[in-house]
């Protein structure tokens, strides 16, 4: 795995870095570690506190400087590279300002004498992290994490390399002392040889199903906790009663966002009879309406993706669906004219339980659009997938939004817009969409030791 800067919309190769050394490995976790046992363990929160609001603040200050890097490594349409920034500096914020009550010891009903649970830090944590929030997806491993007193190391997607080191020098720059966050280009290998290793306490892992489960496997072996927030093909359902124009737009930002490459953008549109034809005019025409160009540019609407490898793969995935049976509405190849690794938004009808698509996560702007009698229909459709993601209801019966988002296995429902991320906010999945939660005061209990101290 080289760690290489590609810019996706020129094909342009802009620096290369190399993978650590194992010696220098070695020093980095031997750092990390005497940083957790001799230092950050023992800071108060208050410390701790002001490190994560200095970054936040250097994060609101230079965002352009950070956003640009997004842009220029991943593709990201730049507006959006400034919003993920915004919400990372949140993040910070949030378990800077909520961690210690977060934390805070609890007390226990027992007959006998004093009985309390306190929550302490384990040790050093180990990220496996993806390219596609190369931010905000560091923030909510660092952020909770670092304010519980655990310090950690990161492997970063390889396809971007520059945003893993801004962050890492954030970090340094707010006042972080060296081991509390640490960012590792490493070999495949090497991935395992720190998961092996006895100094790391636990792994994070966001990404695709295939990595988590080597990744989680790995761990296993070592008797070591996981968390692993993996794909989603989260449906976006459509009832009859749904206020249309507020569906179609939330369904093409739910769609399109990050050019389609979220784990929580909306994937599967299951729309009653009733609306569908309606439904499905309006999105098409929206989807006709994006401008591709370079994403530095505020104009551009239509980012190109990640890589010229995830547009084959995106392709392959059309071309296979279409041979399955499914009739293509829009869309379908990469756009004409464009260096970088555009696609045109797409739009997939007709595609029955037998086809391949059916099952898959298409990472990119591809809907896939499906047509139901009824609500229960709805249900059954969104929880006939392997994954447990998240999912949208449109209905302007809150009640019956409710009634339905109980009936849908996932870790998140929205009612009445597409999944959306906010610091307070629980974020995870359930089946193949993976385990754990990251985000809100949930996510700051997933790598804490509930240690029961009991008087008697
Ligand atoms: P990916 O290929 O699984 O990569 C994710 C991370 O895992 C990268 O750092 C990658 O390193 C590493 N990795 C991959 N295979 C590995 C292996 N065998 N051993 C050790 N490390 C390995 O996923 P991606 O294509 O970057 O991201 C897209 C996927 O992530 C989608 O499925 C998306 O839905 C999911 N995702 C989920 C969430 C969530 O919160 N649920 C959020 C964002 C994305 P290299 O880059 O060096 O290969």
């Amino acid at each position: 795995m080289a760690y290489q800067s590609t810019n996706p919309y020129n094909g342009k190769v802009l620096q290369t870095f190399a993978q650590i050394s194992d010696a220098a490995l070695e020093d980095k976790l031997r750092q990390a570690s005497d940083c957790f046992d001799n230092d950050w363990r023992d800071k108060s929160f208050a410390d701790r506190a002001a490190v994560l609001r200095r970054a936040a603040s250097i994060l609101r200050e230079r965002p352009q400087e950070f956003a640009e890097l997004i842009t220029l490594e991943m593709g990201k349409l730049i507006q959006q590279s400034l919003g993920e920034v915004a919400l990372s500096a949140a993040i910070l914020d949030y378990y800077a300002d909520n961690a210690e009550r977060f934390l805070a010891p609890e007390k226990l009903a027992t007959p006998r004498g004093e009985a309390m649970v306190e929550s302490s830090p384990i040790g050093v944590l180990f990220g496996v992290e993806p390219w596609n929030y190369p931010y905000y997806q560091i923030a909510r491993f660092a952020a909770p994490n670092l304010m519980a007193g655990n310090v950690v190391m990161v492997k970063h997607a390889s396809s971007v390399p520059q945003c893993a080191e801004a962050w890492e020098r954030l970090m340094h720059e707010a006042g972080a002392p060296p081991g509390a966050y640490t960012n590792l280009f490493l070999s495949k290998e090497q991935v395992a040889q720190v998961i092996d290793d006895a100094r790391i306490r636990a792994v994070a892992l966001t990404g695709s199903e295939a990595a988590g489960a080597v990744v989680a496997a790995r761990a296993g072996q070592n008797l070591k906790k996981t968390t692993l927030e993996l794909g989603g093909s989260d449906a976006f359902i459509v009832l009859e009663d749904a206020d249309l124009d507020k569906a179609v737009k939330h369904a093409v930002s739910g769609r399109m966002g990050n050019a389609g490459q979220a784990c929580t953008a909306s994937k599967r549109f299951i729309v009653v009879d009733a609306l569908a034809d309606r439904f499905l005019d309006k999105f098409q025409a929206a989807l006709e309406n994006f401008k591709p160009g370079d994403p530095m540019d505020r104009q551009t609407t239509l980012a190109p993706l990640s890589s010229s490898e995830a547009l084959k793969n995106l392709l392959g995935q059309v071309e296979g669906a279409v041979a399955g049976g499914a009739r293509l509405l829009t869309g379908g190849g990469r756009i004409d004219g464009e260096e970088g690794a555009f696609m045109q938004p797409t739009i997939l009808t007709d595609i029955d339980k037998g086809n391949p698509a059916y099952r898959q996560e298409f990472f990119g702007p591809v809907a896939l659009f499906f047509r139901v009698p009824d609500e229960d229909a709805a249900v059954a459709l969104a929880n006939d997938s392997p994954f447990g993601l998240g999912g949208s209801v449109f209905t302007q019966d809150i009640e019956r939004g409710k009634r339905l988002a109980r009936r849908i296995d996932t870790g998140m429902v929205f009612i009445n817009s597409g999944a959306a991320s906010s610091p307070e906010l629980p974020f995870g999945g359930v089946k193949n969409s993976g385990y754990g939660r990251e985000l809100s005061g949930a996510g700051i209990q997933e790598f804490v030791n509930k240690k029961l101290i009991r008087v008697s």
